[in-house]
């Protein structure tokens, strides 16, 4: 008999491994706790993949499947168990993104003796294969994503008439930076409420891993198709028109804007990438939302999600112990608990303490930021990531985290880095007018530490990045400075990093 061996993130109907199944086959799902325990991952995330399996074997046992569905303490013990009972000669398997889930597969194999494997395309959980993906981005790099995307539009004709872009341009990004004005108000996104399988894991989980970080309650996310599908349409009808504008735009207290939520659901399966795209060009294409909110969008999908899977595809595993700048210092411990007197990075992490949860911006321009500017180890940083959101897998996490955010990998998918003083985080959000710090001072006692810090990154490696042509003009702004206040500068920037300012 055949296996076909389903893993937490493969959760997909339209997979090979499911659709070319026989009736005969047994499907083995395992709910192993020494995969859970490779990092210490946020309560809410060992939530959502458990309950998401428990609801996807049910759903495989309703089209009149076997399943053989297991609570283990490591996949070696649940599959000899597998073995003993059903003695399969085939194995089939979903080919892993993640370096460390293919090497262990690897491992796996060599130590099978007169079972045969194969390992089956991981399409639709992304738009490509590996192999196209890995020949799109050729050579060693660096790589651009807008030339990528531009391919992709063409290659799948997605918002394109005749293979030029509906619209007359391919990119609407500079009409997608508008901040928010506290009084506009944004349609709430749709959130799920347990049901007794999901509160069956939520006793599970508080029981089992109580000292993983995050909150357990209240839990919002779907852990179904049919709830994927409503937070989809829901995003679609009520919340994409607003999407684009206020992409980049922060508010005090609002924690979703008009992100649309879904990473967690296209992560494991529960959606695919190719039907979400299309949903919001029809979106488009029906009068519905703006073209800076369907292209915006659906850059994010085709384009960044596609283009990051590529890169860590082409770059691991030399690519996690990435760290250009030699940054070794230790993550604060207001990480785990938000509790720091800098507003902006208070309200990015609470999000993340309360539901796994940040939109990009947050990601990028506060904590990557923080992270960036304050010199914190990459590798601290990136496992940060990837055990406290929701939507965090390896593939996704080491090129947004070293890559975009802290370009760690010294600019192999970004042309500079994503760094900035206290006065864009005032531009795009709120923030600042509730904060202890002044985001208008520089050296006084009470300055916005991003603001001294700025500068003291840029001078500390100019080395480095004094010859990037992104940089040059802040680089002169720099050098043509009044030394005194350079050097007062430099100096509240030294007391900041030692945490004396
Ligand atoms: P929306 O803003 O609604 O965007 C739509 C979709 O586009 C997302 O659901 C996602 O599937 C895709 N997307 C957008 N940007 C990216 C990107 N840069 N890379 C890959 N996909 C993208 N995304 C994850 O899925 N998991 C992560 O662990 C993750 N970690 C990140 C860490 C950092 C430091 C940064 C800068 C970005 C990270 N991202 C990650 C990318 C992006 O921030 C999230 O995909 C997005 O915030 C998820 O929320 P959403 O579904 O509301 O997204
Ligand atoms: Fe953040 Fe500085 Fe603004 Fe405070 S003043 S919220 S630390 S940017």
């Amino acid at each position: 008999m055949a296996t076909r061996w389903i893993f937490g993130n493969q959760l997909c109907h339209e997979l090979p491994i499911i659709k070319e199944a026989d009736q005969e086959d047994v499907f083995l799902m395992i709910e192993a706790q020494s995969r859970s325990m490779w990092q210490s991952y946020h309560k809410q995330k060992l939530v959502l993949i458990f309950s998401a399996m428990r609801h996807f074997a049910a759903e495989l046992e309703d089209k009149g499947f076997h399943v053989d569905y297991r609570e283990a303490d490591s996949f070696e013990d649940a599959w000899k168990e597998h073995v003993k009972e059903f003695n399969p000669d085939q194995v089939y398997y979903t080919v892993h993104t993640d370096y460390r889930m293919t090497q262990a597969m690897k491992k796996w194999e060599k130590s099978l003796s007169g079972i045969d494997v194969e390992v089956l395309d991981a399409r639709p959980l992304f738009l490509l294969s590996a192999e196209e993906i890995k020949s799109e981005l050729k050579g060693d790099g660096p790589w651009k994503m807008d030339p990528f995307y531009r391919r992709m539009r063409k290659r799948f004709d997605i918002l394109t008439e005749d293979g030029d872009p509906v619209g007359g341009k391919w990119s609407f990004d500079q009409e997608n930076r508008k901040s928010a004005k506290e009084d506009i108000t944004f349609a709430k996104a749709r959130s799920f409420r347990p049901d007794d399988i999901t509160k069956q894991v939520m006793e599970k989980v508080e029981e089992q891993f109580a000292d993983n970080p995050g909150e357990l309650k209240p839990f919002r996310w779907p852990v179904t198709r049919k709830e994927a599908l409503q937070a989809l349409n829901q995003f679609m009808k009520e919340r994409l028109e607003t999407f684009g504008t206020y992409q980049d735009a922060m508010l005090e207290g609002n924690d979703f804007m008009s992100h649309s939520l879904l990473s967690s659901s296209i992560n494991i399966g529960l959606l695919t990438p190719m039907e979400v795209v299309r949903k919001a060009e029809e979106a488009y294409h029906s009068g519905e939302v703006p073209i800076n909110s369907a292209e915006g969008f659906i850059r994010q999908m085709i384009g960044w999600r596609e283009y990051m899977r590529g890169i860590y595809l082409k770059k691991m595993p030399e690519y996690r112990d990435t760290n250009t700048f030699d940054h070794q210092r230790d993550l604060p411990t207001f990480f785990w608990d938000a509790k720091t007197d800098m507003n902006c990075m208070h309200e990015a992490i609470r999000p993340v303490v309360e539901h796994g949860y940040n939109h990009h911006i947050q990601r990028l321009m506060v904590i990557g930021n923080y992270a960036t500017l304050f010199g914190l180890a990459p590798q601290q940083t990136s496992d940060w990531f990837n055990e406290m959101y929701i939507d965090a897998h390896d593939w996704v996490v080491l090129p947004n985290v070293l890559g975009m955010a802290l370009y760690a990998d010294g600019g192999l998918l970004s042309t500079k880095p994503y760094i900035a003083s206290g006065k864009y985080i005032n531009k795009m959000s709120n923030y600042c007018s509730s904060c202890k710090y002044n985001v208008n001072h520089q050296t006084e006692e009470d300055a916005c530490p991003f603001n001294s810090l700025y500068w003291h990154f840029l001078d500390r490696h100019a080395e480095q990045l004094g010859n990037n042509h992104r940089l040059g003009l802040v680089y002169k702004q720099w050098q043509k400075g009044d030394p005194d206040k350079k050097k007062e500068i430099l100096e509240k920037g030294e007391r900041v990093l030692k945490g004396d300012a």
